[in-house]
């Protein structure tokens, strides 16, 4: 039988890289549902629409598709995979995550893409919103400065620099706006299973989560 695997937490505590291995350990599809809030976000900021203004937003969220190809996600058909990491996005994300128009519809299109089953999400609701029947829930966390390191590092590898005080701020302020919103705030889901990940190498949280899942799959 194949399962649906939620994997949430705080920014920057290794969820998307390890979700991503966990999915192709299990031949399964990775999800990035942080990349869809992150692609709409990079949408609104470069036609400069005024997310606050109601109107504005549904008229832009209608006039923008997300999809994926592989593990590239593209708006209206371009891929934004570069785009969508900068500081700028970073900066504006949770602000843009927090609108009702904007959860309601990117949900929607997630649970469609869950339908099958066979898929491993990460993101900040998956357990407690988008799948509160999945078969494994998983809620990452890490201390603070391990999680703003390992951002820092990601990003230079993308050829963008910045300090690790910018890196830990922004960190801060995503925590405080995700975990303080009222449309599904960040929060661990009473079934989920918490993995603090500030001592363990990106292979040891893969293999945990695998043998989890595939004892969860082979008592099935
Ligand atoms: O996972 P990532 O850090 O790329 O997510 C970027 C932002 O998208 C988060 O800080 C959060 O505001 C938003 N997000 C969300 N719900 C999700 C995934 C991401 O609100 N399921």
């Amino acid at each position: 039988m194949k399962i649906v695997i939620a994997i949430d937490g705080y920014s920057g505590t290794g969820k998307s890289s390890t979700a991503k291995q966990v999915a192709s350990r299990l031949s399964y599809t990775y999800i990035d549902s942080g990349a869809m809030y992150r692609a709409i976000t990079y949408y609104l900021l470069t036609h400069n629409i005024d997310f606050q203004n109601e109107q504005e937003l549904s008229k832009s969220l209608a006039n923008c598709t997300l999809s994926f190809e592989g593990s590239s996600i593209l708006v209206n058909n371009q891929n934004v995979d570069h785009e969508i990491r900068t500081m700028q996005v970073n900066q504006n994300v949770s602000q843009v995550s927090a609108i009702s128009e904007v959860r309601s519809k990117l949900v929607e299109q997630q649970r469609k893409m869950g339908e099958q089953k066979g898929v491993v999400m990460d993101g900040r609701d998956i357990g407690t919103v988008v799948f509160p029947d999945a078969e494994l829930k998983v809620f990452m966390t890490a201390e603070m400065d391990i999680r703003a390191e390992r951002r820092r590092k990601e990003l230079e590898k993308k050829g963008m620099n910045e300090s690790l005080e910018v890196i830990k701020e922004n960190l801060k302020e995503r925590d405080r706006i995700d975990s303080s919103r009222k449309d599904s705030p960040l929060k661990m889901a009473d079934d989920a299973k918490e993995i603090d990940t500030s001592r363990l190498t990106l292979n040891q949280q893969i293999d945990k989560i695998v043998e989890m899942a595939e004892s969860i799959i082979y008592a099935s």
